[in-house]
């Protein structure tokens, strides 16, 4: 166990750390107690922020791409070089297993060298001739920063979508303002002290710990921010694009999901069942990408549901820092009575719980739940067509590939997928079907900054990683001359 000071700094503005007046109190979820108090900020250290990024920006965003690959670089290193502590902070503060935390941290490091690269690989390109079907004029384009960002992210994976946002920002030459969750402001503040050492110019970036209201909502509606990149539920990110518009400022959104993993008829079960706690329970199913809906061919239904439950029975719900522990905690009380809601409303509605749908007998403390399997879920109540955020698996039996394509695809949301089948061609016939941005062929949930990450509908607007991901933070600039 980590042990923290009574109170921690909230603000890094300008290349100082300050305290706002705000007192967010910060959890362990798996014990409930009290970790420590972050003092965050409002609309003023907003303000503060907003004018130091606008300054660093004048020179940063004159920077070579070279010279922010180097940063990047630094600051990859230096996660790298803390990356037992923030495994255990990420731990402490979101409840998720060790070994989960640690790939955040290394996705977080894979995402600054990914970032470093591309930043390098800008100097190369910057002016490059555009063919034009005119002798009279020339062109060039130039990609530039497109300014002061405001960052603003969720507590399921802190440092991860810190790290998706942050990296390409930085390698883009904008200048942030980053928003961490009230919640889960731990990890983001062991960051911004790693990207203090890191040669960052002060004020290209600056953190501000605080609530959606008192932090989030200035920070979309002020008119020097030239982009908000929110990750977070429909709800807020609905408002973020609301308070946006009133000054047309760029707007990208990861929000949620109910994504489906397809069971199809020639598919091997064991991998299938493992695919199916992975993509309901890793996190504690607390993922915009969980595949809670596991929709499964006729043919296998039985067999595969039988192994499900023996399966998730099996988990073993411990203590984040247990060295046999599967599935954590839930990040606080409130995600936790939300999720005991649904599973008592998905009741009310008819589904037939198969396993689960309590706290494990033998952890009486901390937000821990059974990872918890459901069937004959009526195809209009909440449990189906929401997002649970929590380990909780509907399991729904299909008699053709039309069916389950159209059972996929029946959703506000369009994520991600997954499917299981030893057909090559059935699975790319599949895959090309369905309304998701990313798609996983037999595969577990792996994510790579190379591919991107966004979905369809309404869980995203815009792509986070790869070349995508940057060109979210830059301007694109024609020049032409006449001859
Ligand atoms: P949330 O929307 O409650 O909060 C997200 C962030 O927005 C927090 O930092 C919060 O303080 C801030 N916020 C709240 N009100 C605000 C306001 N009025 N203006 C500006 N900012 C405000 O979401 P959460 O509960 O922290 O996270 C869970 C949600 O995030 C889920 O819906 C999940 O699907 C989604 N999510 C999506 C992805 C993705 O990549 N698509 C990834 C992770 C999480």
């Amino acid at each position: 166990m980590i042990s923290f000071p009574t109170t921690l700094h909230g603000l890094y503005i300008n290349g100082q750390w300050s305290s706002g007046r705000d007192h967010l109190r910060v959890i362990n979820p798996a014990t409930e107690a009290l970790l420590t108090t972050v003092n965050g900020g409002d609309e003023q250290a907003v303000d503060q922020a907003i004018s130091a990024a606008c300054e660093a920006f004048k020179d940063w965003s004159k920077t070579t791409g070279a010279e922010r690959g180097a940063i990047l670089r630094n600051i990859a290193n230096g996660v790298r070089n803390g990356r037992d502590h923030l495994t255990r902070l990420q731990s402490s503060n979101n409840g998720k297993p060790l070994f989960e935390a640690a790939i955040d941290v290394d996705d977080v490091i894979a995402t600054f060298e990914y970032y470093a690269e591309l930043a390098e690989g800008l100097d190369a390109q910057q002016d490059r001739a555009v063919a034009l079907p005119s002798d009279d004029f020339s062109a060039r384009l130039r990609r530039e920063p497109c300014g002061v960002v405001g960052l603003i992210v969720p507590w399921n994976f802190p440092m991860v979508t810190t790290a998706w946002k942050l990296a390409p920002a930085l390698a883009a030459g904008c200048c942030v303002v980053l928003k961490p969750s009230e919640v889960t402001p731990l990890s983001e503040l062991e960051l911004a002290a790693i990207i203090a050492e890191s040669g960052l110019p002060k004020g290209v970036f600056n953190l501000v710990c605080g609530t959606g209201l008192a932090v989030g909502a200035p920070l979309a509606a002020d008119p020097r921010i030239a982009k908000i990149s929110f990750t977070g539920s429909n709800a807020v990110g609905v408002q973020v694009m609301q308070r946006a518009a009133e000054t047309v400022k760029g707007v990208s959104l990861e929000l949620g999901g109910k994504s489906s993993l397809l069971v199809l008829e020639d598919a091997d079960i064991e991998l299938a069942v493992e695919l199916a706690c992975g993509g309901g329970f890793f996190n504690a199913g607390q993922m915009c990408s969980a595949t809670s809906r596991v929709l499964v061919a006729d043919e296998l239904a039985d067999e595969f549901l039988e192994r499900l439950q023996k399966r998730a029975q099996a988990i073993r719900v411990a203590d984040p820092f247990d060295p046999d522990v599967e599935m954590g905690a839930l990040v606080n009380q409130a995600q936790y009575q939300r999720v005991l809601g649904h599973i008592d409303r998905g009741l009310s509605a008819g589904a037939k719980l198969v396993c689960g749908g309590n706290r494990p007998a033998h952890l009486p403390r901390g937000y821990f739940l059974q990872p918890t399997v459901f069937t004959q879920v009526p195809l209009d109540s909440a449990l189906w067509c929401e997002e649970i955020f929590g380990p909780v698996l509907c399991v729904r039996s299909f008699s053709s590939e039309a069916e389950a394509i159209a059972l996929a695809n029946d959703s506000q949301f369009g994520l991600v997928a997954s499917v299981v089948t030893r057909n090559a061609e059935t699975a790319d016939r599949v895959a090309n079907a369905l309304h998701a941005g990313l798609v996983w062929l037999n595969a577990p949930q792996v994510i790579f900054p190379q591919a991107a990450w966004g979905g369809y509908k309404q869980s995203s607007l815009g792509r986070e990683l790869g070349p995508w991901g940057l060109q979210a933070f830059q301007e694109i600039k024609h020049v032409i001359r006449a001859h």
